[in-house]
């Protein structure tokens, strides 16, 4: 058999390997469940994955001390609660991790200026910044390539907003391997879902819903009780013509759309045929109670898991062991390739 033939062999039964990292800033929100979340839970079934609380790229942005470190239990006791199982997968903080701040340093050095300088995160970002524009909120991008290439990665599950960046982490592989020796890092492929990879703000269907930005009432909360999420879906701003369907000036309810198939795991037409002739109050209601229904038992998991701070530490340790392991050898790849350090660091 050719060694091509046996190396394909060895992949169709070798599980997948699938990484992502999510923010500890703020509140998580149905977009993030429907774009990251929901696609990491099923993951699992398919592959290897590895799910990290990313705490160094939170603080890009204003942030407080002490409110990151309550935000990064809620975040660890929702994606438990989603059904992310610890001992199925490695679930851990990014800051637990140091490979991943070298990294990034040393990935820098066949990052090009002019390529971050293209990046839309960092220019819709840096626009809304009141004080400080940080370099590392510039840098963000490079930060999530050392995430997902120390790993070898080979699948990111996340919404349409992180594009741009997982084309440029395939560059920045690209040119690694180029400069210091092929096959040295992985180039991953985005999964992007096809329904519902970037929901919008309810209150500005122009905009996605965000962590840091967005308007209170325009952003659904994985953690909102059952009478908010009816109160913000209810309020969802609209147009004031009728009908349940996508088309120009119809954003608010596209997006509407959008939410009601991907919770029911369903396309978009075949909620426009459900609801065609329908009113808006009627469409509204009928989403507002899929979404409950989608969001409820995560929560409910949530205010079981979140009281005990000691056991989701002593998860995330146990995750961060099996994390390092994985790290520390692409490390010393690294540094071995680009010269840095001595000869006999390899393990
Ligand atoms: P911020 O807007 O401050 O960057 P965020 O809401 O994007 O915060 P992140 O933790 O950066 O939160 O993103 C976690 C995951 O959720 C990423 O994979 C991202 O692509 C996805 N995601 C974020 N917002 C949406 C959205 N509105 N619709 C679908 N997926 C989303
Ligand atoms: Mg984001």
């Amino acid at each position: 058999m050719l060694l091509s033939q046996l190396k394909l062999l060895i992949n169709t039964f070798r599980a997948v390997r699938i990484f992502s990292g999510i923010q500890p800033t703020g509140r998580k929100h149905l977009g993030n469940y429907i774009g990251a979340i929901s696609q990491y839970v099923e993951s699992q079934e398919r592959g290897e994955g590895i799910f990290c609380i990313v705490d160094l790229h939170a603080i890009s942005v204003a942030y407080d001390p002490a409110e990151l470190r309550e935000r990064l239990y809620d975040t660890t006791a929702i994606l438990i609660g989603a059904g992310l199982d610890p001992e199925r997968c490695i679930l851990f903080r990014q800051s637990d991790v140091r490979e991943h701040s070298e990294l990034c340093w040393l990935l820098s050095a066949v990052t090009a200026h002019g390529d971050l300088n293209r990046m839309h995160q960092f220019k819709d970002k840096s626009q809304k910044q009141r004080e400080l524009v940080s370099a590392a909120l510039f840098f963000y991008p490079v930060l999530q390539a050392a995430d997902v290439l120390a790993y070898r990665g080979e699948e990111v599950p996340i919404g349409e907003d992180q594009r741009q960046h997982i084309e440029l982490m395939r560059e920045i592989a690209r040119r690694f391997n180029e400069r210091f020796g092929e096959g040295t890092l992985v180039e991953p492929e985005h999964r992007i879902p096809a329904v519902g990879a970037r929901i919008m703000d309810l209150q500005d269907p122009t905009t996605k819903m965000s962590t840091t930005s967005g308007s209170e009432q325009g952003t659904v909360h994985v953690l909102d009780e059952p009478s908010a999420i009816q109160k913000k879906v209810k309020s969802a701003v609209t147009d004031s013509g009728s009908g349940v369907h996508r088309g120009e000036g119809k954003e608010g309810i596209a997006n509407l759309i959008d939410v009601l198939a991907a919770v029911r795991g369903s396309t978009p037409d075949v909620v426009e045929s459900e609801f065609e002739g329908s009113g808006y109050g009627d469409f509204k209601g009928a989403v507002a109670e899929a979404v409950v229904d989608y969001l409820t038992p995560t929560r409910e998991r949530y205010e079981e898991l979140r009281p005990d701070e000691p056991e989701l530490e002593r998860i995330l340790a146990q995750g961060a062991e099996k994390a390092r392991e994985i790290a520390a050898g692409t490390l010393a790849d690294v540094r071995k390739m680009m010269g840095v350090g001595p000869l006999d660091i390899r393990r």
